[in-house]
Parts: structure tokens; sequence; C-alpha cells
């Protein structure tokens, strides 16, 4: 399958080629017929995915094939400052050769060059949730009438509470037009709030493939005071090339850090405690692979898009069976292989449970490390105990 043969133009065609893409993956080839044709779609769709160019794409065609009108045609919104940046630049290579204009809105910058972008009247804005409402606000933009709305990582978004933000900006909608939701999972939470932005989109659900089949997956039960001492014996013994490093504080981020730094490996923590020029400076390190090592909350973590990260590890779980997908979703990205590996507190049992039947797919146990306890095996028979007795008590009340 070609990307032509989905009806993307060849100017647009042309372009991927220079960005060495040439076959549409999965989620291109679902969604971009569909929005040629105008249609409002909720896909569920795992980053890495190549979902950016999967609504890029038809959207900035069927828009410069109506013709801008002078105003804000497009809005995309993004969960953080990273992904808002990465999008923005792809939509400003694509805009560039379909006539068309793009500005990105995001905050941890200044305000001038933002607003010197506003004033070229831009018919595309790419921006994160806080700095458009605030330029809004300050009556730098108005938006109404807005053709075509895309909200991108809404399960991000309502995880880091932007639903009312979300609600009011997309009064901006212009009813009659096109809207694209994207989302690793479509929970509950995040149905309800598409419907309510837009109740006629249809479901596209391109993770039903699978697409953590590339990761292999590792856990390794550890007490907690000993994951650092297993975190450098993993690093030392398998070597990763890029690897990023997932904690639950950015305190403990900076923790790992100090303690790699003790033991001779070269890393940096990734929060949002740290500046945007900052993270920007450890992104392009971490990409040109001066810093091989990365320490990332979930938060700020969520718009990292490196290519060949071949390592993501688990300093301890994150607290949903979502954060995980997307955590793990950083390696393996474009087809390519990646190893998933996560430090897990015997009191985890449940919540790794919990992870494996929302993947269907079950995480391979490493038991022999050098850092495995007595302690650790006994918390676990416990809970290997007690789940039994649940089977038992459900297998009961199956055959009442
Ligand atoms: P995304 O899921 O949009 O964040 O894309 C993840 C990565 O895959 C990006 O670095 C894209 O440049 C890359 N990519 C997107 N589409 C394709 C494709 N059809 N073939 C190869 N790489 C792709």
């Amino acid at each position: 399958m070609k990307f032509e043969e989905l009806g993307v133009e060849p100017a647009l065609v042309e372009q991927l080629n220079s960005l060495n893409i040439y076959e549409p993956s999965l989620v291109q080839s679902s969604v971009i017929p569909k929005i040629l044709m105008r249609k409002s779609l909720l896909v569920a769709s795992q980053t890495g995915s190549g979902k950016t160019f999967a609504y890029l794409l038809p959207l900035l065609q069927v828009l410069s094939a109506n013709g801008s009108r002078g105003k804000i045609d497009m809005v995309i919104l993004l969960p953080t400052r990273e992904l808002a940046k990465q999008v923005g630049d792809i939509a400003q290579k694509l805009c560039s050769v379909v006539g068309l204009t793009s500005a990105v809105i995001y905050g941890g910058v200044a305000y001038e060059p933002q607003i010197e972008a506003l004033q070229s009247m831009p018919s595309v804005i790419i921006a994160t949730v806080g700095r458009l409402n605030d330029l809004m606000s300050q009556g730098v933009l108005s938006l109404y009438d807005v053709e075509y709305f895309v909200l991108d990582e809404v399960d991000q978004m309502l995880d880091l509470g932007f639903n009312d933000s979300v609600l009011k900006l997309a009064e901006c909608r212009n009813r009659g037009g096109v809207s694209c939701f994207l989302s690793a999972t479509i929970s509950d939470k995040v149905r309800e709030i598409v419907d309510r932005i837009d109740n006629s989109v249809e479901l596209i659900d391109c993770n039903s493939s699978n697409s953590t089949n590339n990761i292999e997956q590792f856990v390794y039960y550890i007490e907690r005071r000993l994951m650092g001492n297993l975190l450098v014996h993993i690093l030392r013994s398998e070597k990763p090339e890029r690897a990023i490093i997932f904690t639950r504080s950015r305190n403990m981020a900076d923790r790992v850090v100090q303690a790699l730094c003790e033991n001779g490996i070269v890393a940096e923590s990734f929060h949002s405690d740290r500046s945007q020029a900052a993270r920007e400076h450890i992104l392009a390190r971490f990409k040109s692979g001066e810093t091989p090592i990365v320490v990332a909350t979930d938060v700020m973590a969520r718009g990292i898009d490196v290519d060949n990260v071949d390592y993501v590890i688990n300093y301890g779980l994150p607290q949903t069976p979502e954060l995980y997908i997307h955590r793990i979703g950083r390696t393996g990205r474009a087809g390519k292989a990646g190893r998933a590996v996560s430090m897990c507190e015997p009191d985890d049992y449940e919540l790794l449970g919990a992870i494996q039947k929302m993947m269907r797919k079950s995480i391979t146990e490493v038991a022999n490390h050098p850092y495995y306890t007595q302690e650790v095996t006994k918390l676990l028979s416990g809970f290997y105990r007690s789940a039994k007795s649940d089977n038992k008590v459900k297998s009961k009340l199956r055959a009442k």
C-alpha cells in the first residue's frame, strides 16, 4: 500500500519521502481515507504508531483544497509542550508544501514570538491548553467557527485535569466541521468527553492488533530499598544504547540520576521542575546520544519522541495500567524492536496483574537476579495464596 493509494496528494507524499517515510502504518491507512471524506473520528492508537501523520496529512490536504478563510481554520490541542512543539514542527513542514501557515503555542517560553506568529494570520494552530487560554484571555486571538478540531492524547489531557478547559475550547468548533480525537486508551471517561464535544464520531480501534507486540517485556520483583542496585546491575549487564527510566516523582528522578552518576553512569533527569530551555537541551542531547539515559516522570515523558530508544525501565510500576502502556510505548516505535523492564515491589503484584489483563499479554518474570531476597519470596507467596483462594471462591460461585 502506498500513500497515493490512500488519496494523499503527490506534494505531501514527496515531503513524506524526504523524511524517509514510504509505507503507511496501520493507523494511517485506517484514518487517512476517512478524514479525506470529512468523517469525524475517535481513534484508539498508541504513540509511536504514526498517528500524527494520520490526522495531519488528510486534514491539511482538505483544508488546503477548500482554501483558508483568512482566519484560524484548524486547532490541534496537545497535552504537553514537547508534543506541541513536535507536532508543530511536522505541521509546519507539511503546511509549507500545501500553501498553508501554522503557529505553535505553548507555555514556558516568551509570549512575543507567539503573538507575532498569530498576527500573521495562520490558518492552523497547534497548542497546549494553558498558553492558548492565556492568549485568548489577553485578547491576542479569538477562536470561532473552527472547521477542523483535533484533540490528541485525550486520555492524558484528562489525566492532567484539562477536562473543563478542553470542553470550553471545543465550543469554538463549527458543528458541521470535522473533529478528530486520538487516545492511546479509550476509557469510559474518554468516550464521555468525546461524546460531549461531538457525538457523531466513528470509532477506529488500531490497538486491537496490539501495538506492544514488538516490545519484549520483563518484570523483576524487588524490594524498593534495593531498586538502585538492581538498576545499576541491569544497565551494566544489558548495556542499552538509549534508555528512558521512569519514576513516579520528580524527586525520585533526581535521586536516581544522582545514584547513577555516583556509579559512573551518565544520565539526566527530565521533569516539570526543569525549565523549558533545559528540557529542550536534555532532549537534544538524548537524541544525539550524548546523554544515553534520561530519567523522567510520567507527565514530562509523554512528549518524548525519540527513535531508537531500545529500553524503557520502570523504576517501580506507574500508578495505572494506562500509564504503563504509555511508558513502554516510548520504545519499539515505528515498528522497531524494544524492551521494557519493570522493577516491581511485591505489593504491586495486583497492579501488575491488571496491566497484563489490559494488554491481554503476560510479562516474563526474571526471578534469578542478584537482588532477589527471601522477603520478596515471602511477600509474593502471600499474594499467590490469596489469588488462589480468590479463584477458588470465584469458581465455587460460578459452579452455583
Ligand atoms: P507518532 O506516533 O505520530 O508519534 O510517530 C512516531 C514516529 O514514527 C515518528 O518519529 C514518525 O516520524 C515515525 N513515522 C510515522 N509514520 C511512519 C511511517 N509510515 N513509516 C515509518 N515511520 C513513520
